[in-house]
């Protein structure tokens, strides 16, 4: 798992351990069925480009990158692959409890929040 860095990268300094602990197993789901993605890559965490009351203001937020760059240079997206986006949906709701919520951004990245 990497971080964005750059002037558009993504501050996760003081990330809350509901989101921080949780990084890892989604990895290896999101892995486990896009291989080809290869490592996952945070994009946004307490970062000013987010809706006024968004989670990610309070550190319990994080945007993971949903597509990769393939072969040719052009990006390849998760979400094209629909058999694949729904196995890792569903992975991801066994693996979450009730206190999370997962949302597929338009194809570009999966938000998940931690809401107790
Ligand atoms: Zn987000």
């Amino acid at each position: 798992m990497k971080v964005k860095t750059g002037k558009w990268g993504a501050d996760v300094r003081f990330m809350r351990t509901e989101i921080v602990s949780k990084l890892w197993n989604i990895e290896q789901i999101i892995l486990h069925h896009c291989p080809w993605i290869e490592e996952c890559t945070i994009t946004s965490g307490n970062d000013g480009k987010h809706m006024k009351r968004s989670k990610h203001y309070k550190n319990t937020a994080v945007d993971i990158r949903t597509w990769a760059v393939g072969s040719g240079g052009k990006r390849r997206y998760i979400d094209d692959e629909k058999p694949a986006m729904m196995s890792i949906i569903n992975d991801l709701n066994v693996f979450f409890g009730p206190d999370y919520q997962l949302m597929w951004h338009d194809k570009d990245h999966l938000h998940i929040e931690w809401d107790p």
